[in-house]
């Protein structure tokens, strides 16, 4: 075969692609050929600095050295070994190290994604209540907020709440206890923002109150609901959520696919309010962004309920067929070392300050109706009019044109609807950072005139 003109790739790319989350009748391809750093090259040889870490997973930038380095030395191994009866010695070592991180959680389930983190969670908790010691079989349901975004296997989008993705494949769906998001810039009536947690805990107290017999687990997005527009929670609600489940003998799921691996400013956003949830899930940013590899980490009390013997088939039934795959374990380790190594956590800082400066500025924008932010993950909302929050109409595009105008100028970035993200890798640069900023505040311009 005649290798294939860029005419044929974008052609290729439109005919055979089915790309996830677009509308194919109106894709415009882009193809990226290769990357350095936080830096994204197309196939012309134009570059991008990649604004939003090819969404929200790469952490130390792209080809970096050591995580390089440790894929190929993996690769001269073995690429592949099943967890099924089995193991590797990366992936042991990678679960040793993440029970090093979060010691109330100490036992690793492998999977390759987050939403199959998430469905291992569920999985677990509805068993752990049908076998544990002393069993509570009627905790079969789930309580989630609404906006909830966790995957899109259906486990994962059952307990998911977007309307516009989840809504279509709701007769698939098990039915779950729903609680409004507890949205910082959308306040119901009456309730200021001073007076938000407060409600919003009540809200939830109530709820769990109501129904913790049959409730296995309440799932969560820890801080931040990423896919519901970066929406962020009020401070202090993580660890309300947490002392009531623990009140009412329910388990806390912490979904920290997005949020987890540094992005908040601390390694898991749960640290950030002292909480330890039950089960613990991530993907995304595990392997620094380089491989499909997801974890979800359980306590010990957990682990427990499913040891017995062989014919008591207490065993978790369940599997993917490269859950802990080495060369993927091998990344999350040099991840790892490279967080020590090259202290990203402390050197965030500084960027997560200029990140505030400009998002304090673009606040003022006309079409600016709430800037929010954690750690280096913002979401910036525009609005038809900011005195009544009135959105604009998601037809017009208003954030796929900020987008389209920053490519112009050197960033690629993609949106969540109305809601402009910057969401960089830990390595940007503040220099990069503020070329981001720059081609959103021009974007927002162009978009919103
Ligand atoms: N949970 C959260 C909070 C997420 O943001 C995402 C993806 N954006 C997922 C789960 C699903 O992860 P994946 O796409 O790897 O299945």
């Amino acid at each position: 075969m005649n290798s294939p003109t860029l005419e044929d790739l974008y052609r290729w790319d439109r005919e055979h692609v089915w790309h996830a989350f677009t509308q194919m009748a109106e894709y415009e391809p882009l193809l990226i050929e290769r990357a350095q750093g936080c830096t994204l090259i197309d196939v012309d040889g134009r570059e991008l600095i990649d604004g939003v870490s090819s969404l929200w997973c790469n952490v130390h930038g792209h080809r970096h050295p050591h995580i390089d380095a440790a894929i190929r030395r993996q690769l001269d191994e073995v690429a592949h070994v099943t967890l099924l009866g089995s193991a590797h010695p990366t992936t042991v070592k990678l679960a040793r190290r993440l029970a090093e991180l979060m010691p109330a959680l100490p036992h690793v389930f492998f999977s390759d994604s987050g939403a199959t983190a998430v469905e291992v969670a569920l999985k677990m908790a509805f068993q752990y209540w049908q076998q544990r010691p002393d069993p509570r079989p009627k905790k079969t349901r789930y309580l989630a907020f609404d906006n909830a975004y966790h995957g899109d296997t259906l486990g994962s989008v059952a307990v998911g709440g977007v309307a516009r993705f989840h809504e279509m494949f709701r007769p698939l769906l098990f039915d779950v206890v729903r609680l409004p998001a507890p949205d910082t810039y959308r306040l119901p009536d009456g309730v200021t923002r001073e007076k938000a947690l407060d409600h919003y805990l009540r809200q939830f107290e109530e709820a769990v109150r109501e129904h913790h017999e049959s409730l296995a687990a309440v799932v969560i997005e820890p801080l931040i609901q990423a896919a519901a527009g970066m929406l962020t929670h009020p401070p202090g609600f993580l660890r309300g959520v947490r002392e009531i489940t623990q009140r009412y003998d329910v388990l806390l799921i912490a979904d920290e696919v997005a949020v987890g691996m540094g992005r908040t400013g601390t390694m898991f956003a749960c640290e950030q309010e002292s909480v330890v949830p039950d089960l613990l899930c991530l993907a995304k940013g595990i392997t620094g962004g380089y491989l499909p590899l997801a974890v979800t980490l359980a306590s010990d009390e957990i682990w427990q309920a499913f040891l017995g013997r062989y014919e008591e088939s207490k065993t978790f039934y369940h599997g993917h067929t490269y859950g802990g795959n080495p060369l993927g374990a091998a990344a999350a380790m040099a991840t790892l070392d490279v967080f020590e190594q090259e202290q990203t956590l402390a050197k965030m800082q500084p960027k997560i300050a200029r990140l505030q400066e400009f998002l304090e500025r673009i606040s003022q924008h006309p079409h600016v109706g709430d800037v929010r932010q954690r750690g280096l993950i913002a979401g910036i909302e525009l609005v038809a009019d900011k005195s009544t929050r009135q959105p604009f109409p998601w037809g017009e595009k208003r954030g796929i044109r900020v987008c389209q105008h920053a490519i112009q100028e050197g960033v690629w970035l993609r949106p969540l609807g109305n809601v402009v993200v910057i969401l960089p890798p830990l390595a940007i640069s503040l220099d990069q950072l503020d070329k981001i900023c720059l081609a959103v505040e021009h974007g927002i311009d162009a978009a919103t005139s």
